[in-house]
């Protein structure tokens, strides 16, 4: 059987394909990509004649197993999405599942991921991290993701719309306080790359006292929650200790 190559690609910046992304994708039968049309242009730029075809949310089920077959007709193939990692908040996933369930090596081509590479600059704890992607688009899914979210000790990050971003800071604002320290990090790789931290007050005010900041694409960044003193005793039995000691002689 062939291979199934899945291959990172630029987040902005073109210079960040790797040479192996080029030689897997010049090399490949068959290219699904999320966009077939958005990913014309980086195959033009590199020169890549290799023929694509589009394999996105609304029909990547049935097209997964007509590319599984081919691959298990001995043809190697590479899965894109319109930028970065595939399967990170992009389709990938059922293509994935259905050749390594008939078999079909899939192998990563690594590149690009905006989220890692915002984690890699913002200057929060980032040995243990939480990815949630995208946050419902309407306020109140949103609202109840933040408060599930308040107590969460790990550094927490998510992919934000940019039309989006002030209401989403908003309700961080009002559900995690004023003081909460949140990054974020727009344009990355890109001629208007800006990444700012900042208490979340300050943050609100800087992202609403200039458009700018309301364009382009952007993650955010949330430090966790300050983490319980995993010594301490629970209060209850903390007061049952003092009912006892009171009684000692
Ligand atoms: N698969 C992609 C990856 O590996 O990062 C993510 C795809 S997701 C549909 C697109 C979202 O990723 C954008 O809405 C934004 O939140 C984030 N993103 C993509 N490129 C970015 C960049 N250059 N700077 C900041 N965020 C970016």
């Amino acid at each position: 059987a062939g291979t199934l190559h899945i291959v990172a690609t630029p987040i902005g910046n073109l210079q960040d394909i790797s040479p192996r992304a080029l030689d897997v994708l010049r090399s490949v039968s068959l290219i699904a990509a999320e966009d077939t049309r958005h990913s014309a242009r980086l195959l033009q730029h590199f020169g890549i004649q290799t023929p694509t075809t589009a394999c996105h949310d609304h029909n990547e089920r049935d097209k997964s197993e007509r590319l599984v077959q081919r691959m298990l007709g001995g043809e190697s193939m590479a899965l894109i999405s319109d930028a970065g990692t595939p399967l990170v908040s992009d389709p990938g996933y059922h293509l994935v599942r259905q050749a390594r369930a008939a078999g079909v090596r899939v192998s990563p081509v690594p590149g690009a991921c905006a989220l890692i590479a915002a984690l890699s600059a913002a200057g929060l704890p980032s040995d243990r991290f939480a990815f949630e992607g995208f946050l419902p688009a309407k306020a109140h899914g949103r609202r109840q993701r933040i408060e599930a979210l308040a107590g969460e000790s790990r550094t927490w990050m998510l992919y934000e719309a940019p039309h989006r971003l002030l209401e989403c800071l908003e309700d961080m604002r009002d559900l995690l306080g004023d003081d909460r320290q949140v990054v974020l990090a727009r344009e990355l790789t890109k001629t208007f790359e800006t990444i700012k931290g900042a208490p979340l007050s300050e943050l609100v005010e800087w992202v609403r006292g200039d458009s700018d900041q309301q364009r382009g694409e952007c993650v955010l960044l949330v430090e966790g929650a300050p983490q319980r003193d995993e010594d301490a005793l629970d209060p209850e039995v903390e007061r049952i200790l003092d009912v006892l000691l009171e009684d000692l002689p």
